[in-house]
């Protein structure tokens, strides 16, 4: 493979200036978007799959050009940077890239706000990967694949944890023996945070009013779920906990359960923790229940179909999501708006309109018209005007990596 000839560090002329490549790494896959951080606007974007086994491929979509898929030879995270980027240097030859950023899945307590990655930082992440074995060694195979290839590029660390360190006390500790969390950390981190963090802004923006006079409950919905607490531009309580499998009902995951249920079924079935735990993470929620999947579109039509369990599955979906909103309130002290985002919060009317329905006492009231004609991918208020709104807020993760990036970076 060779080395790409694009330059790091200085900015580039022109509209295409400043870019930023950002990076969503998994163990066998890399989602990656090269943006202006200022304007949005996306140059490519893709993903690198099956890393790690003969099979890899990438499929990258070079604006407005539709998507192509590719043989990945070697198949690592260094061999889709290096090939992101041969690929951004034939395409868009001059273009300088201002740095790297990365999506860190857990930033533990010391992470509150993105940073420049160094030598510390990455012994930081190793040091807390024990809190998301899962995610943080390839979030670092990210980092060290762009360190490869692009040694003097800046990179920068964006993590999903750190919008939420602002919560108090009260709202992250468990009622657990003391040692659990000064020994092992065990604590509420809250996920999501990148979401959060962004559809927050981004409502405060729509109302025209600074996010420090806002109380907003923010519901990212996609096959992940949670719902944030957003007081004064802050995260003041949310639903994940020490992962994300505590609060709501999602795809796939429980959300919260008894954890009695785990000693019980150990007894009665034989299965040994770490296969509970899995069935709670890829077993259950919406699949679980509903026994159509974990798509909310399959799950939504099989009831309007007469499934019963399908039925089931959106009643309990809506009833928890109703009763933590209602409950996220408790630390707001007062609701100004409801935002909605998510490929659920974003696309389903339906899930909207229950909601909304069923928290009319808190002051919401459906606009049923806004709500239905609610078009994909904008933004836009589904509420009658009032003193609680109701928002559609489509999220943009990449978008919030790629200016925290620049931002740290630039130090503008
Ligand atoms: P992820 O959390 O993986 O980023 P998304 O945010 O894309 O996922 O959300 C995926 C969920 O959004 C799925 O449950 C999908 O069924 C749901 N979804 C997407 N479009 C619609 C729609 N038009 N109506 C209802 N649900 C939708």
């Amino acid at each position: 493979m060779t080395k790409a000839s694009v330059s790091s560090g200085q900015p580039a002329g022109g509209g295409s200036g400043r870019l930023v490549l950002v990076l969503n790494s998994g163990s066998s896959s890399v989602k990656f978007a090269l943006l202006a951080p200022g304007s949005g606007e996306r140059l490519m974007a893709g993903i690198g799959e099956r890393l790690g086994t003969p099979e890899a491929a990438l499929r990258v979509q070079q604006f407005p050009a539709a998507a192509v898929e590719e043989r990945l030879h070697g198949g690592s995270h260094r061999d889709v940077v290096a090939r992101v980027l041969e690929l951004l240097a034939a395409g868009h030859p001059g273009v300088h890239l201002l740095g790297a950023g990365h999506r860190v899945v857990h930033g533990g307590e010391r992470f509150t706000f993105s940073v420049r990655v160094d030598n510390s930082v990455i012994v930081a992440l190793r040091a807390s990967s024990h809190l998301a074995p899962l995610h943080n060694p390839a979030n670092i195979a990210g980092i060290e694949a762009v360190r490869s290839v692009l040694p003097d590029l800046p990179q920068v660390a964006v993590f999903d944890t750190a919008f939420h360190q602002t919560m108090p006390p009260h709202a992250f500790r468990y009622a657990v023996p003391e040692k659990w969390y000064t020994d092992h950390g065990v604590r509420r981190y809250g996920f999501h945070g990148i979401s959060h963090r962004f559809v927050s802004e981004q409502a405060a923006a729509m109302l025209g009013r600074s996010p420090r006079e806002l109380r907003l409950v923010t519901a990212h919905l996609g096959n992940g779920c949670s719902a944030t607490a957003v007081r004064d531009g802050v995260s003041v309580d949310t639903t994940m906990g020490l992962t994300p499998l505590e609060g709501l009902v999602m795809g796939t995951r429980s959300g919260d359960v008894d954890p009695g249920m785990l000693d019980y079924l150990a007894g009665r079935t034989g299965m040994d923790v770490g296969q509970l735990i899995r069935a709670l993470n890829v077993d259950s929620g919406l699949q679980g229940l509903s026994g159509v999947g974990n798509d909310m579109r399959a799950i939504e039509a099989a009831a309007a179909a007469g499934n019963e369990r399908a039925q089931l599955a959106l009643a309990v979906f809506v009833h928890r999501l109703c009763k933590a909103i209602a409950g996220l309130v408790v630390e707001l002290e007062r609701l100004d708006a409801l935002v909605f985002t998510g490929g659920i919060g974003e696309n389903s009317a339906v899930i909207r309109s229950l909601v909304l329905s069923r928290l009319a006492f808190l002051g919401l009231a459906e606009d049923t018209r806004a709500n239905a004609d609610h078009g994909r991918h904008t933004a836009g208020r589904v509420s009658l005007a009032g003193p609680v709104l109701a928002l559609v807020v489509p999220t943009d993760e990449e978008l919030l990596i790629a200016r925290d990036t620049a931002h740290v970076i630039t130090g503008g």
